[in-house]
């Protein structure tokens, strides 16, 4: 099976436009997207939730209040100011300890000491995650509640369920949307898989970012191929970017103009070369045929340009 992350090393390069694109180039692949903090690629997929699951992050306390006598030793034991006592409103009731969900990081050292047993740790809800019928195949992808942690766990709970979805279905090609950055939940998107796309533009600021993204691959020791989005604006920098990309042994396999239809297929909800206009789509196109054929071994027939409507 062939496993295809697209990363970015930052937002806003255009990662999601493009793998939105090669989703509808790719011939019955299998959708991934890992960006669980802000995923995108429904946006423009459009999916149908076919599945559902929870997602639990880890452990939290809570407190029984029937068992709690008020004496306060958690509030004094919790190094993250978790506990806190509120008052009643009502003045004949006595007040009570609360655990602040968010602040908790389940430690357990409350649980541990409570004198009474009042407190017990329980898996948070940490957020979903959903296996959807799109227009361009099945999608993975998930939701972190705001203030949660471990979104590199729910990365890697999107990646497995996708490779699962494609093993079920008899698909070779998992199709993967990043995250941006470098962090945890990119080290889980990459986890296993069999190749690399960056996605990367001609600025400074992406340079940069492309330097730090593509030194975090050579410890995954994958083969990455590199597209300049937007070349067109800078010349000089499209010069610098493929010397620095070919002298780390990546490969630059296409480079995609500067073009207005982007925004306009973003707006309808649907990817550039579905809406094949302007000159981004046939870029993309060209470049999904250089990358099926030369990085990722796959045959002629697993790319199907988009007709001209
Ligand atoms: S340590 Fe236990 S009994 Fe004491 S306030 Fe906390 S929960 Fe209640
Ligand atoms: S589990 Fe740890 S962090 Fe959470 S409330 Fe208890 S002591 Fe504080």
């Amino acid at each position: 099976m062939t496993e295809l992350v697209v990363l970015s090393g930052k937002g806003g390069t255009g990662k999601t436009s493009v793998t939105a694109s090669l989703a509808a180039l790719a011939e019955a692949p299998v959708l991934a997207d890992c960006d669980v903090d802000a995923s995108n690629l429904p946006l423009v997929l459009a999916p149908r939730i076919q599945h559902h699951g929870t997602f639990s992050s880890g452990l939290r306390a809570r407190i029984q209040s029937s068992r709690c006598s008020v004496c306060g030793q958690c509030e004094e034991l919790c190094r993250f100011n978790a506990i806190s006592y509120y008052e009643s409103a009502n003045d004949d009731e006595a007040g009570a300890f609360r655990v602040d969900p968010i602040a908790c990081e389940g430690c357990g050292v409350c649980a541990h000491f409570c004198p009474e047993g009042a407190l017990e740790m329980i898996p948070s809800d940490g957020g979903e995650w959903f296996l959807s019928e799109t227009r361009l195949g099945p999608l993975v992808h998930a939701r972190l509640r705001p203030g949660q942690g471990n979104s590199g766990k729910l990365a890697a709970l999107v990646r497995e369920k996708a490779r699962e979805t494609a093993r079920a279905n008899g698909r070779e090609l998992v199709l993967i949307d990043g995250p941006p950055g470098i962090g945890c939940p990119v080290i889980a998107s990459m986890t296993g898989a069999t190749n690399v796309l960056v996605v990367t533009e001609p600025t400074v600021a992406g340079k940069y970012d492309l330097e730090r993204i593509l030194a975090l691959i050579r410890h995954f020791n994958l083969p990455v191929s590199v597209c300049i989005n937007k070349y067109d604006l800078n010349s000089a920098m499209v010069a610098q970017i493929e010397r620095y990309t070919a002298e780390l042994g990546a490969t630059t396999v296409g480079r995609i103009p500067y073009d207005p239809a982007v925004t306009a297929a973003q707006r309808r909800g649907i990817s550039v070369v579905e809406l094949n206009q302007g000159q981004a789509a046939p870029a993309i196109v060209e470049l999904w045929k250089t990358l099926s054929e030369k990085c990722l071994n796959l045959t002629p027939g697993h790319y199907q340009p988009i007709s001209a409507g």
